[in-house]
């Protein structure tokens, strides 16, 4: 299949939609951005890779950091870190505070907001959320074998500013017993990796090991064991997109993850990765013109986990 003219295809046949959702509007770098981006990118297992649109443009990952800092503390704490957090979808918005009180501050699953956080402080450990952003920073960059991967530190700032919800699900958690460091050490981590800015083609690449049992292979590099690149998988698929995770398997049928800045990193297991960004928010807070993509894609390509059908019913 010749893949660059398949993702400018993808890209025309949403382009009637562009500039359609709400821009996330709770910090200033957010709702500046451009409704009409609309970037995509697709990695695959000979090193090939492919961008269209403004697929080479960086954004914040925001939440798309919740699966690395995920893998990176999976690495250091195995399976004691599902003692502090569970693997259940969520079914609530992203950041339920009801959720987390009803469940005693151990979060549904880690890529939640309180998920996220509790698997900073996870990561953190006994070093400190400096040494955790360096080790998050590296894994990026070899991941992605760009050393230019980067922290938008202006924006973490800002991310900081207004981070009232997440200071209180932090200290909630806290006070439940669940946080081993000071809640102001796990959001400087939290805060950072959020910022991270990245092109979809930096993330497709750095995620590529997902798609095949945790072993990048371009690199050779074993990244994970092959157990945990499936669950973290499965994780995305069932938990990855806010209260929108059972429609985006029914649109897409690819383990995904959602980000509040309007991108999507989904992971074709055996075949690549993918991601899009186009920054206007469906209902939920996932890109309304993103999931269209893919949904075009997999369209095209047959790629769903769930069948091969090629047209849309
Ligand atoms: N920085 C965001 C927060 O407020 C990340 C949210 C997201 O992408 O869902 O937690």
């Amino acid at each position: 299949m010749d893949y660059q003219p398949l993702l400018e295809e993808v890209l025309k046949d949403v382009s009637a939609y562009r500039g359609q959702g709400s821009v996330a509007g709770y910090i200033p770098t957010l709702a500046r951005a451009d409704p009409n981006k609309l970037g995509i990118a697709l990695a695959l297992e000979d090193g090939s890779a492919f961008a269209a649109g403004d697929g080479e443009e960086t954004f914040s990952i925001q939440s798309i950091s919740y699966v690395f800092s995920l893998a990176l503390a999976l690495h250091h704490q195995k399976s004691a870190l599902w003692n502090h957090v569970g693997r259940e979808p969520a079914g609530s918005p992203v950041n339920s505070i009801f959720q987390l009180e009803m469940e005693k501050g151990k979060p549904r699953n880690p890529l939640t907001s309180a998920g996220a956080i509790v698997v900073c402080d996870q990561l953190i450990g006994a070093d400190t959320a400096d040494e955790a952003v360096e080790e998050m920073l590296g894994f990026l960059r070899e991941r992605s074998s760009d050393e230019s991967v980067a922290i938008d530190e202006g924006l973490a700032m800002s991310e900081s500013q207004a981070g009232a919800f997440n200071r209180s699900l932090a200290y909630f958690i806290s006070a439940f017993g669940n946080m081993q460091n000071p809640v102001a050490e796990v959001l400087s981590l939290y805060y950072r990796q959020c910022s991270i800015a990245m092109s979809c083609r930096q993330l497709a690449r750095a995620a590529l090991y997902l798609a095949f049992d945790g072993t990048d292979p371009v690199s050779g590099d074993a990244v994970t064991v092959a157990s945990r690149a499936r669950r973290i998988n499965a994780l995305m698929l069932t938990c990855g997109h806010y209260d929108n995770s059972g429609d985006f398997a029914f649109r897409v049928g690819l383990p995904g993850k959602s980000a509040v800045s309007g991108g999507i990193l989904a992971i074709i297991p055996g075949t690549g990765a993918v991601c899009v960004w186009s920054p206007g928010l469906n209902a939920a807070g996932t890109s309304l013109v993103g999931v269209m993509a893919l949904e075009r894609l997999v369209e095209r390509t047959g790629w769903s986990l769930f069948g091969h059908g090629r047209s849309l019913g």
